[in-house]
């Protein structure tokens, strides 16, 4: 399991986003506070953020808190569209960069924080990595972001046990699910953070519901309840 954020708002810094925070990312990678499934995030990192309008990303193999280039070009980076995760790689599932989210088809960043059988996933162009997230977000850009509440729904069915919470940002736009998983939101005056767990203490953090999808455009947030077949 892993530990995502998604940012969308005035141009931020990544690092106040992802290293500064008193819980953010960087302390989520070695102590999470609400993670109930793996105890830290050691297999790897991502941040993407929109640049004008190119998605870029920066992905990584080695816990977070050992890359100390990271920490110093972190503070230069700003974006008003960030997508950023921590992870803890599923038994048996490939340690490498590529593996890492946020996974990307030119227009879209998204990161999976979950498990799900690979079996169940039907084949899929322009998978990144073979590990399940890789699998399941080429699956979602196949099916097109629109469908992302029909394209999760479906795999739940197929896949009972699965744990499908998703973010993901285009730039103008957050689009998230809640499907056995924790997911807060925060909304602060320069935009909106989602995050699986909140990076502060601050009391504005509010818990999403399971089983929701998330829309977040103009700094409004819009959930509509997603249902099991
Ligand atoms: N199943 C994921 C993987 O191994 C676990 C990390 C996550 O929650 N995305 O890639």
């Amino acid at each position: 399991m892993c530990r995502h954020l998604a940012w969308l708002g005035e141009p931020v810094s990544v690092a106040s986003l992802v290293l500064e925070p008193s819980s953010g990312l960087l302390v989520q990678s070695y102590a999470p506070r609400r993670q109930k499934h793996g105890l830290m995030n050691a297999d790897g990192w991502g941040v993407g953020f929109f640049d004008g309008g190119v998605p870029r990303r920066w992905r990584s193999a080695a816990p977070l808190w050992g890359d100390a280039s990271f920490a110093s070009v972190a503070p230069a980076l700003s974006s008003g569209c960030v997508v950023a995760a921590v992870r803890s790689a599923t038994v048996g599932m490939p340690i490498e960069a590529s593996a890492s989210a946020p996974f990307s088809d030119g227009t879209w960043l998204l990161s999976h924080n979950g498990i799900v059988d690979r079996a169940v996933l039907p084949a899929a162009r322009h998978t990144e990595s073979t590990n399940d997230s890789a699998l399941l977000a080429a699956l979602i850009f196949d099916r097109d972001m629109e469908a992302l509440a029909d394209t999760i729904t479906g795999v739940a069915a197929d896949d009972p046990n699965a744990r499908l919470n998703i973010v993901a940002g285009n730039g103008s736009r957050l689009l998230a699910t809640t499907w056995g998983d924790t997911l807060s939101v925060l909304r602060r005056d320069d935009g909106v953070v989602l995050a699986s767990e909140p990076y502060d203490d601050d009391p504005g953090w509010q818990e999403i519901p399971d089983r929701h999808l998330v829309e977040v455009e103009n700094s409004r947030v819009h959930l509509t309840p997603l249902r099991g077949s």
